[in-house]
């Protein structure tokens, strides 16, 4: 149309009309162009939002599934080493883990003394299960794997995201490692345990069992072997909370502040809200 009312107006060499003409399709072609690139830009700023939201989606659900590793392993790490310093004849008796484990966790404030000499032995053998925390981030695994990092303009989330995916390969390799040190007790010792199990009898809640473990703590102090495995399983446990479990929650928690920060999401006080 335009184009046609153009042609017109050159041969009519109507020569303001055609400057005005020309202005009006140059003019459009420019205005088509930055509606194109403010759409596509749009469309990116969507798109990565929608990664933001479902990368902190993941992160507050691995943040809750890791808290029996962020919160109860170094408390477990702390009752291990009062008991390994009873066993190792350093202490009197086992009263100042008790008294640990009964202000640590407020859960086991009212569990009997006999409960607990089972638990800490139980602990005891327990001291050679070094288990990798759960530490998958869908969003990010993807985000990687299609070479799709650079989606994520703030310089802040890519590298908490680096910085955690990098130390979660550290914790693995590390605890892999550790693995290979520790020795399992009861398995090496068996006479210095006795563990026995006690069937649920509530079978509407499925048929569960403990084990009941007691520990011969004489033999234990006089068994040079099992002194050596023991101190050697605290050592890799401390190792393992501090140099593999820690440091992951550590960088996870920074990656979620990140992100919290660049979409603009507040937690109310401490407590972690899944929104
Ligand atoms: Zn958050």
């Amino acid at each position: 149309m335009i184009l046609r009312r153009l042609s017109q107006s050159i041969r009519k060499q109507d020569w303001f009309t055609v400057f005005v003409e020309t202005m009006i399709v140059v003019l459009g072609v420019f205005i088509g162009l930055q509606v194109n690139n403010w759409n596509a830009e749009r469309q990116r700023q969507a798109s990565e939002r929608d990664y933001l939201e479902r990368l902190h989606r993941d992160v507050v659900e691995l943040t809750q599934r890791r808290a029996t590793y962020a919160e109860g392993r170094p408390v477990i790490l702390r009752a291990l080493e009062l008991l390994t310093e009873f066993v190792n004849g350093e202490r009197e008796d086992l009263s100042a883990a008790k008294e640990y484990v009964r202000s640590a966790v407020p859960a086991q404030r009212d569990t009997s003394d006999e409960e607990l000499d089972s638990r800490f032995c139980g602990l005891m053998d327990g001291s050679s299960y070094l288990t990798p925390p759960p530490s998958e981030l869908p969003t990010a695994t993807e985000l990687v794997s299609a070479g799709r990092i650079d989606m994520i303009t703030s310089d802040k989330v890519k590298l908490a995201l680096l910085s955690y995916l990098q130390q979660v390969e550290r914790s693995q390799e590390f605890i892999e490692v550790s693995q290979l040190g520790v020795i399992e007790l009861s398995a090496a010792f068996p006479d210095l345990f006795r563990i026995r199990y006690v069937m649920g009898v509530d079978y509407s809640q499925g048929a569960e069992s403990h084990p009941v473990y007691d520990c011969d703590y004489e033999a234990m102090a006089q068994n040079n072997a099992f002194l050596n495995a023991l101190n050697r399983n605290r050592a890799q446990y401390h190792g393992y909370v501090g140099r593999a479990v820690q440091p992951a929650s550590d960088r996870l928690a920074e990656l979620h502040a990140a992100i919290d920060e660049a979409i603009g999401i507040e937690h109310e006080g401490d407590t972690e809200t899944a929104e």
